[in-house]
Parts: C-alpha cells; structure tokens; sequence
C-alpha cells in the first residue's frame, strides 16, 4: 500500500468535517469520517456511503465518535462536557459509542477513535480507574467487531498517555496523534511526544496551531498547516523515523466558513504532497 496517502476529516451530517464531495473535489484518497446522526446511523445509509466512497475512489480509514454535549468552547469546557470523561453522560455515550463502532463495522471499517475526554493525571484520583474500566469496556466491544481503538491525543502529556494506555492493558488501544491538540491544550511539545508514543500511533492528523499566551490555562489557535508551531518537514521526518507509513489526514476546523476551510485543506494538500517528495525515499 502507498506509503502516507492524503486524506481529510470528513463529516455527513454531524461534526466538523469536509463534506465527501470537498473530499472528492480535492482529489484525496482517503477520509476519516465523524459519526453521523444517531437517526442516520442505518444499514441503508451504510451501504448508500459505501457506495458513494466507492464511486470517488475513496478508502475510509477510521471513524470518529462525537456526542451531543460536547462543547469546545475553552479548557475547562472541555474538561466538563467532552467524551467518557463526565460522569452523568458515561453511560448513555458509552452505549452511544458501541453503536458508533457497530456502525463503523457496516462501513467496514476496523478503526474507530474518540476523544476521551480529560483523563485524569494521577492513578490516586477515582475516576481514573472508572475511565480505566470504560475504556476496556469499549476496546472489547471493538475488538469482538475487529477493530481497534485509537484516542486522539492533546489532553494529556506524552507520560501520562503511555502509562494510562499501559493500564488500560488492551491490545487493540492505539493512539490517534494529533500535534496541533499538544499545542492547543498546552500539553507538550508534539515531536517529542510523538518520539515517546510512536510505537502506539496508528493514525495521525495533520492540523497546525500556536501557542498560547498562558499554555494549559487558555487555548492556543488553530491556523492553516504550515502557519503554526508544529512544523510540518520535522513531523513528517518524525513519523517516518518512528515507522509510521499510515493515511496524512488534514484536519482544519473552520466549517463556519466551508469555502475558506476548502481552500486551505486544498493547501494543505499540495504542501503535504510537497514534503511527502522531499522526505520519502526514492
Ligand atoms: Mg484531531
């Protein structure tokens, strides 16, 4: 298979993706997908999107849950409303997310992911062992349908993650590395956390981002890859150092502005395909 193919973080009608069409008009050979709309979430639906992707010459390499609640809106929002994290939606997103992977089977896919929310740092703390238990909970559930796990990284330090994917003690839990979320959330520098979790990444996004004034207590800003702190030539040196030949999927989260968001994942695109000719051996 082609080592590193271009893809974008696409959405049907839930989360903040590129619609498929964005996808195809781009040219790009795969796409993540965020979870559609629990009504839509149909074996109708699933063979109608296989369809469409197998008309664009599309491959679907992971699906994404997302829940209704979520809200991005700054850290502590984060803490309070996102993934397994919060007590009072656990169980009701739990639930909602074996449906996601069982959905991501129709499609046949074998990779789901999500954020989980803030895992809490300390084994001491309480909740750290209920997110232990969710998280287990859900890798079975996967891995009866085949598939793995894989957490999209920002939240945590590169530390915490390998020692809380060490607890989990599940072989299908991979990591999800984003290294603009490193940035955004204040919680480390992103190439060296990804020399320290290489060997669980086995999907990656390409989003950019700047610090923050005051890392960790506000958000950094998400910009257009290549503007920000991440630099792009030594992440992609990075994977390939760590062994990572997997999908370049472009995230940018501006879907407020559709046209400005198309535009610069199409710049996106000619600058990973760029770098791609400059790193890749011959
Ligand atoms: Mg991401």
């Amino acid at each position: 298979m082609e080592t590193w193919p271009i893809g974008v973080f696409a959405s049907i009608d839930a989360g903040l993706g590129v619609k498929l069409e964005v996808a195809r008009e781009l040219g790009v050979p795969t796409i993540q997908l965020h979870a559609p709309a629990a009504a839509t979430r149909t074996p109708a639906n699933a063979r109608a999107f296989l369809a469409r992707l197998a008309d664009a010459g599309i491959r679907l390499t992971a699906v994404f849950g997302g829940f209704e609640g979520e809200s991005y809106a700054d850290i502590p929002t984060v803490v309070r409303t996102v993934g397994l994290v919060p007590r009072e939606t656990r169980a009701a997103r739990t639930r909602e997310m074996k449906e996601i992977a069982d959905f991501a089977r129709l499609l046949g896919c074998d990779v789901v992911a999500l954020h989980l929310g803030f895992v809490p740092h300390e084994r001491s703390d309480p909740l750290y062992g209920e997110i232990l238990d969710v998280t287990r909970d859900l890798c079975d559930h996967c891995r009866k349908n085949g598939q793995a796990l894989h957490l999209e990284t920002g939240q945590e330090p590169a530390d915490s993650l390998l020692r809380f994917i060490g607890d989990v003690e599940r072989p299908n839990l991979f990591i999800n590395f984003d290294p603009a979320n490193m940035i955004l959330y204040g919680s480390g520098e992103p190439i060296a956390a990804l020399e320290k979790v290489g060997r669980f990444v086995k999907s990656v996004h390409c989003k950019d981002g700047t610090w923050a004034a005051r890392p960790g207590q506000e958000w950094g800003a998400e910009v257009p890859l290549g503007a920000g702190d991440v630099g792009m030539e030594n992440y992609l040196r990075t994977l390939l150092k760590i062994g990572y030949r997997g999908p370049l999927t472009i995230e940018r989260e501006i879907p407020q502005e559709p046209e400005r968001q198309k535009t610069e994942i199409g710049q996106a695109v000619r600058l990973l395909a760029e770098l791609k000719a400059r790193i890749l051996p011959q």
